[in-house]
């Protein structure tokens, strides 16, 4: 589950991670006065005006603006909030915003310049560890700098049973050329990072820019946090800051009708009992030439209730021209999922206008294979995986 910027510093916050500090506002009159309340807390006059939506890159995009005085705040938040911000991580149409955050000006001058650094904290799956990754390019694309400049990119894994040692983090400042008192700040906002994530259960924090100021103090500018969702029952706190607006309404409806359902972007429209088959189903339809239109997961039990709720929520992408069914029965009989897909099918009537293949394997395939093919509905059955693959091709063709 991904978090708002300002979601984000604010857990970074109760851990001890110093941030930029800011005010979220949900339009130009709170713009202003978060600016006022700003000003008296922390004395800055200039303040930054931060689109808050779940996306990278908005600084590129015209979501983040520098305001010199109350009127800027004022017209600048007016311009930000209600857009359609595009940038490079969301789509063409872009991402309406809703509300923004209002920040402290971190930029301002003094003794040395300030300097940018990317900092993030993530598993690597290959070794099993948390590792800390980091660079002296901050503020700029991760990706480019892995690409042109890899010798730049620093990483430190961490052993779970120690959990990050003082030497590690003062490796982290020394690499990243720090001395005196930054060197210092740099050692503890790197331990209270990595303390903030295992604690909140997060999959990934990114940090970009981590700035050191003009005087020599280490902060968060930004923040992209994501939470593990399977975690979030031990974190009720956590779990209350999800912004379903932020995510794809059809992927909300079927998360509440218990599906486990990813929209993609083919006309392969998929309905498969099982993760692991979910998946293999994508990669033989890929192979066959096709495209998933999605990944769904409709669990253990395919009665005619689930089924149906899975039929509603595919047909809602009007990119699916046709339905492939793969049930694996286990301990689900086939027969009773073959019933459950007629009976589904009888009660939606016109609402299902696509072909539907149907390839259902194990306990009394045989029997679900005669009810389906007995049924006179629209609905072609298979027992082979790559069969039933082909038959989508030939419907699509
Ligand atoms: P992103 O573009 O979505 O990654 O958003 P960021 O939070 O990283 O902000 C984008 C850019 O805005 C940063 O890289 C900074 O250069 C700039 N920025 C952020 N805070 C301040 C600030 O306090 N003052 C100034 N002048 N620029 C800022
Ligand atoms: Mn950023």
């Amino acid at each position: 589950m991904n978090l708002h910027e300002y979601q984000g510093k604010e857990l970074l916050s109760s851990f001890g991670v110093r941030i930029q500090r800011g005010i979220v506002a949900q339009n130009a009159d709170e713009a202003v006065t978060a600016a006022k309340k700003l000003t008296e807390d922390t004395g800055t006059g200039w303040h930054v005006i931060k689109a808050q939506v779940h996306a990278g890159g908005r600084g590129k995009g015209g979501g983040v603006k520098l305001a010199k005085n109350l009127d800027e705040v004022k017209s600048i938040a007016n311009d930000i909030i209600g857009m359609d911000l595009v940038t490079p991580q969301t789509s063409a149409e872009g991402k309406r915003v809703h509300q923004v955050l209002v920040a402290e000006d971190v930029y301002y001058p003094g003794d040395s310049e300030p300097e940018e650094y990317y900092m993030s904290v993530l598993l690597n799956r290959g070794t099993g560890r948390n590792m800390i990754m980091y660079s002296t390019e901050g503020g700029m694309d991760i990706e480019t700098v892995a690409e042109e400049t890899p010798h730049l990119i620093f990483t430190e894994e961490i052993d779970p049973a120690t959990g990050i040692l003082p030497f590690q983090a003062r490796k982290v400042a020394f690499n990243l050329g720090l001395s005196g008192a930054a060197f210092k700040d740099m050692t503890k906002f790197v331990t209270s990072l990595y303390t903030a994530y295992v604690k909140s259960d997060s999959s990934l924090f990114e940090i970009n820019p981590v700035l050191k100021t003009s005087d020599d103090k280490i902060m968060a500018v930004d923040a992209k946090v994501t939470l593990d969702a399977n975690a979030l029952y031990r974190h009720k706190d956590l779990a209350e800051l999800r912004d379903k607006r932020e995510e794809s309404p059809i992927e909300v409806e079927a998360g509440e009708l218990g599906l486990n359902y990813v929209d993609l972007d083919g006309n392969v429209g998929c309905m498969v009992n099982g993760a692991g088959l979910a998946m293999a189903t994508m990669d033989l339809i890929k192979q066959a030439g096709g495209e998933p239109a999605n990944f769904l997961d409709v669990g253990g039990t395919a009665d005619a209730k689930r089924v149906e709720a899975a039929f509603r929520i595919i047909l809602k992408d009007p990119a699916v021209k046709a339905i492939l069914i793969n049930i694996f029965g286990g301990i689900v009989r086939c027969d009773r999922v073959a019933q459950g897909v007629v009976d589904a099918y009888k009660n939606m009537g016109d609402a299902i206008n696509v072909p539907i293949i149907v390839r259902l394997q194990g306990t009394n395939a045989d029997i679900a294979k005669e009810l389906i093919d007995s049924s006179g509905l629209d609905v072609m059955s298979a027992t082979e995986f790559q069969e039933a693959a082909d038959k989508v091709q030939a419907v699509l063709a």
